[in-house]
């Protein structure tokens, strides 16, 4: 399906037979010096324009941008520095910031990756004008996603927000990116499949809906860079041009589902977790979102495979020898790694009839399951190497994470969100603690 025709429209879905909706309403390319042509067409020349971007990409692109900008319209800039951390991140702290800053401005221009795309999707949100998307990086999907995420009294939350309007994108800026960021793209889009299969067992046990669509359109674009992950390190721009557009089919994909799950799945949670922990214990983020993630993926996939020589009768038997006290590992979770904050409580209970669901169901579903995920995942040998050809680290150690805390993550994760993911399958089969045990041996 060409989904490009569908941008800012509504659409009956051939596979689901819902109508979807796709938030973004333009994506273009070009040089940097064409921007202004592209504005225009989003707003008029009376209009005041707010520019947000770091102390970073303010020096990479912002700076010209406000020059080229401001010879038409009346241009601010908002350059958020870091404030006791190396790098910005997505929190509540900046979004104060901007939002003290916002005048009479008609809209925000982002001019960054993840954390300033986000943090000008929630302002805008907020002040409700519209945002247009400068990309300085390949590193993750939020340019066209209709979700923001952000970390707000130590909680990693992901938000609905207003789609970006537009993006436009100049590639010799995206390309000339440091190479860690490209690569963080790269394993951040490869999360769909297990996302995917995530996603389809959740429909199956409790019935909320799933359509194709998403993992049709994100699969066609994967096929072009999956296995260039060479190229990626050389900065091939034909290759980081394909990465580009699978990550941003990746957000409309979530414009399309009405959620992130399209993309998000236990690999993400696992992510997550590293950073509220880094977050409460003043520590700097781990990794990239998207190098974070690609560790998250192994292990999902490293579950899927050990799943699948389980039968019928086994999970019965193992769903029926497990009983899991939730509050007491909550309160565990809370004091050994999240300074004691009760944060996960309110946010699992909403997972609890799920769990109900799941032992009841998932047995007599498993054969009708394990044919459906196939049609998802790559096997953990493939995607290993996918990763490990554009050198994304391969295990937590590389990124600085301790074998204790991995372990602990992996363990942790299905406690921060209410979404039904490989790791409470996992869990509640009583078998999480002996897989992570041999995935941190890998
Ligand atoms: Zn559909
Ligand atoms: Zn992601």
């Amino acid at each position: 399906m060409e989904i490009y025709k569908f941008l800012g429209k509504e659409f009956k879905c051939p596979y689901c037979g819902k109508i979807h909706k796709i938030g973004v309403k333009k994506i273009e390319s070009g040089n940097i010096d064409c921007l202004p042509d592209f504005i225009s067409k989003i707003i008029g020349k009376n209009k005041k324009i707010l520019i947000l971007a770091d102390n970073i990409t303010y020096r990479v692109a912002g700076e010209k941008i406000e020059n080229i900008l401001g010879k038409i319209w009346h241009v601010k800039s908002i350059i958020l520095n870091p404030e006791g951390e190396k790098r910005v991140t997505a929190q509540e702290k900046y979004l104060s910031k901007i939002e003290g800053k916002i005048e009479d401005e008609k809209i925000i221009i982002t001019v960054g990756t993840g954390t300033i795309t986000d943090l000008g999707k929630i302002a805008a949100d907020r002040f409700n004008i519209p945002v247009i998307c400068f990309p300085t990086a390949a590193s993750m999907n939020a340019y066209t996603s209709p979700v923001a995420a952000y970390i707000k009294n130590g909680m990693k939350l992901t938000i609905p927000v207003k789609s970006a309007e537009a993006i436009f994108m100049d590639f010799d800026v995206i390309k000339d990116a440091p190479v860690d960021l490209t690569k963080a793209g790269f394993a951040d889009s490869l999360s769909k499949g297990y996302a995917n299969a995530d996603w389809k067992i959740s429909s199956m046990i409790t019935g909320e809906n799933f359509c194709f669509l998403p993992f049709e359109i994100m699969s066609k674009a994967e096929k072009k860079y999956v296995d260039k992950g060479k190229n990626i390190l050389k900065k091939d721009g034909e290759i980081i041009g394909y990465l580009m557009e699978g990550l941003n089919i990746g957000g409309i994909s979530m414009s399309i589902a009405g959620k992130s799950s399209p993309v998000s799945g236990a690999e993400h949670l696992i992510s997550h977790f590293l950073d509220m922990y880094a977050h409460l214990n003043g520590k700097e983020n781990f990794s990239w979102h998207g190098l974070q993630v690609g560790i998250g993926i192994l292990f999902s996939s490293f579950v899927y495979e050990h799943l699948q020589n389980l039968n019928k009768k086994d999970m019965e038997m193992m769903f029926r020898a497990t009983k899991i006290d939730y509050e007491s590992k909550i309160e565990n979770i809370e004091k050994n790694f999240l300074k004691g904050k009760p944060i996960l409580k309110k946010e699992f209970e909403k997972k609890i009839k799920s769990l109900e669901l799941l032992r009841e169901r998932f047995p007599s579903l498993w054969d009708g399951i394990k044919d459906e995920v196939r049609k998802f995942i790559h096997p953990y040998s493939e995607i290993r190497n996918f990763l490990k050809n554009a050198e994304c680290p391969l295990s937590f150690k590389e990124i600085g994470v301790s074998e204790e805390l991995g372990y602990n993550s992996i363990l942790s994760a299905r406690y921060i969100r209410d979404r039904l993911t490989i790791l409470d399958i996992a869990d509640e089969l009583g078998i999480i603690e002996k897989i992570a045990s041999e995935f941190m041996e890998e």
